[in-house]
């Protein structure tokens, strides 16, 4: 992206555009109307990976397969409208979403957030380099400062550039995914982390991020993410 065009992208994303959704002129970042529409998970969910379950408190892959993490919230589905808007905020340099996403989650966060730790999954260096921001770690600033947590930006770093998941089958992407998170010991020891995140597949990052956090001694690791892939 050229020069003229971040500052075309900086200008539409700092002044005030309206919905941010259908582009009706008006203060609120989401209209009346848009939020109606917004993917809401209207069923009860599995608490350890935030699928939809038709009874029960854990779905019957969860009981079979425990995932690390020890908890999942995600209030929606990864699916249109929000998923053009979550495609804007991580890949076209519309990092300001951050406070419109943030506020969305807000509106159900989880059971019990006192005294956590709040963790962005974290993107390799390059990356960061290539993007300019994380998404995620723009997330957990705002959600920090509205539930008054601390945020902790360096507890956990992805140490290796794994290439777009999208390229690789499952198995490939677990190996990849094992190996690329590594945790400060004297920052995560002892706490109880929520990780924070954009949008959640199939589960397998997060799981690799509470594996590394979990190893280097932190307590319980909880997710957070604004949308859940159905
Ligand atoms: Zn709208
Ligand atoms: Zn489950």
């Amino acid at each position: 992206m050229n020069f003229l065009n971040k500052c075309i992208n900086f200008a539409q994303n700092i002044l005030p555009g309206g919905c941010r959704l259908c582009g009706m002129p008006g203060r609120d970042a989401i209209c009346h109307y848009c939020e109606t529409r917004l993917p809401v998970m209207t069923a009860a969910c599995c608490a350890r990976c935030a699928l939809p379950l038709p009874a029960g408190e854990v779905c019957g892959h969860c009981l079979q397969h425990a995932p690390v993490i020890d908890s999942v919230t995600a209030r929606f589905a990864y699916q249109e409208p929000l998923r053009s808007v979550l495609i804007g905020f991580k890949h076209q340099q519309r990092w300001p979403d951050a406070r419109v996403l943030a506020d969305l989650m807000l509106q159900v966060p989880p059971p019990q957030t006192q005294g956590l730790l709040l963790v962005p999954v974290p993107l390799h260096p390059l990356r960061v380099k290539a993007r300019g921001y994380n998404q995620s770690a723009e997330l957990c600033r705002r959600l920090g400062r509205q539930l008054s947590l601390t945020v902790d930006p360096y507890g956990l770093q992805r140490i290796l550039p794994t290439p777009p998941q999208q390229q690789l089958d499952r198995t490939a992407r677990l190996r990849n995914l094992k190996q690329a998170f590594v945790a400060d010991r004297e920052r995560v020891i002892g706490r109880d982390i929520l990780l924070i995140d954009d949008v959640m597949t199939t589960g397998a990052t997060l799981d690799a991020a509470a594996t590394a956090l979990k190893s280097a001694g932190a307590t319980s690791v909880h997710g957070w993410v604004v949308a859940r892939a159905l």
